[in-house]
């Protein structure tokens, strides 16, 4: 293992199934006059990092070289292209760790998210944000006001991602929503839920503990699912939190087939669903549930044009507060640590400072 003190970028890198080491790469050269290097000060440990590091792929996404883990970043401006006019070193910038063509049909749509050629850390073969430095294009960077921490800028990536989900449900002012699952973006939707003007938000999750977390967040009401019945489960969620035919927009940021099944039958006729979790890749559907409410069914796939700046402007007006769900911070050396206690299930968020 390189030493730290000798090392110029140390990296966090996944080499196979449960095999990491830390490597010390070569610094990003900056090859657009608009790139900017980021010494990389903050980076949350996401599901998809351990579920690299446990099963070394996601669906057809598969580590075939070693790949540096990480994309939930916050860092400090070093050095500047040519090009760049909105920063400057020494600034403080939230990370959006996926870069698009900006030339396909998606981009020039304004659903870069949807790039046929995006290149997104941390999703092989591109390298993730868990080093000492990093590059991205200067729109891609997100100054932080000084009132918000960098620990706070690593959590505006699962921020966007629930910006975005709630984006896809169209929330209005006075909305029931209910969200299945209370992980960091559950959590987080339920936050841009209350935002957005919802008045009822419930979280459902299968851990008490989580639910007891959401209740003090930002839940109006939680529920734990029972043994019962798909529609059973609904119909006690709408019974105890007065949500009359039902609600008016559900979020799944759980990808789990019962939530989805639960979901469906919670809504009123004319009620949106938005899947946001990932789960299975196939499943059973209450298809018939969905034909006969008229229901609007989305999908949300990460952020797009937008997501990253309305994020940073939440927690800067104070309308959504994200520090509550830092709940443990380690050193980078130990990265693996914190991969193996967000795979245990140990607190909410947990981040990995930087060098
Ligand atoms: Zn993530
Ligand atoms: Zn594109």
């Amino acid at each position: 293992m390189t030493s730290t003190a000798t090392a110029q970028n140390l990296s966090f890198v996944l080499e196979g199934i449960k095999q990491v080491k830390f490597e010390d790469r070569p610094i990003p050269e900056l090859v657009d006059p608009h790139d900017v290097l980021i010494n990389v000060k903050y980076t949350g440990v996401c599901g998809s990092d351990v579920h690299y590091w446990e099963h070394g792929a996601i669906g057809d996404f598969i580590v075939k070289d070693p790949m540096v883990l990480g994309h939930e970043s916050s860092g400090v401006v070093v050095k500047v292209g040519s090009g760049v006019t909105t920063l400057k070193p020494g600034d403080r910038v939230a990370l959006e760790p996926g870069v698009p063509c900006r030339r396909c049909d998606p981009c020039k749509s304004g659903r870069y998210n949807l790039c046929i050629r995006m290149a997104f850390a941390a999703t092989p073969p591109i390298d993730g944000t868990l080093a000492k430095y990093y590059r991205l294009p200067e729109d891609f960077c997100y100054k932080l006001p000084d009132s918000m921490t960098l620990q706070e800028g690593a959590l505006i990536e699962p921020l966007s991602v629930a910006v975005h989900i709630a984006k896809q449900g169209n929330i209005r002012p006075g909305n029931s929503v209910v969200v299945f699952g209370a992980g960091p973006v559950g959590l987080l939707c339920g936050a841009v839920a209350r935002a957005f003007g919802a008045s009822k938000i419930v979280l459902v999750d299968i851990q008490k503990p989580r639910l007891d977390f959401a209740k003090k967040y930002t839940a109006t009401g939680i529920y734990l699912p029972q043994r019962v019945s798909a529609q059973e489960n609904a119909q006690r969620i709408k019974e105890e939190n007065d949500l009359g035919p039902g609600a008016d927009v559900v979020l799944d940021a759980s990808g789990a087939e019962p939530s989805v099944h639960t979901g469906i039958h919670v809504l009123r006729t004319g009620g949106t669903y938005v899947q946001g979790g990932m789960g299975k890749n196939e499943m059973t559907f209450p298809i018939m549930a969905a034909c006969t409410k008229e229901l609007t069914v989305k999908g949300s796939f990460r952020y797009s044009s937008g997501d990253y700046s309305l994020a940073v402007d939440l927690v800067a007006t104070g309308k959504v507060s994200v520090k509550e769900l830092i709940t443990n911070e380690v050193k980078f050396e130990e990265a693996e640590t914190a991969i193996t206690d967000v795979k245990a299930g140990k607190g909410i968020k947990t981040l990995i400072a930087g060098l």
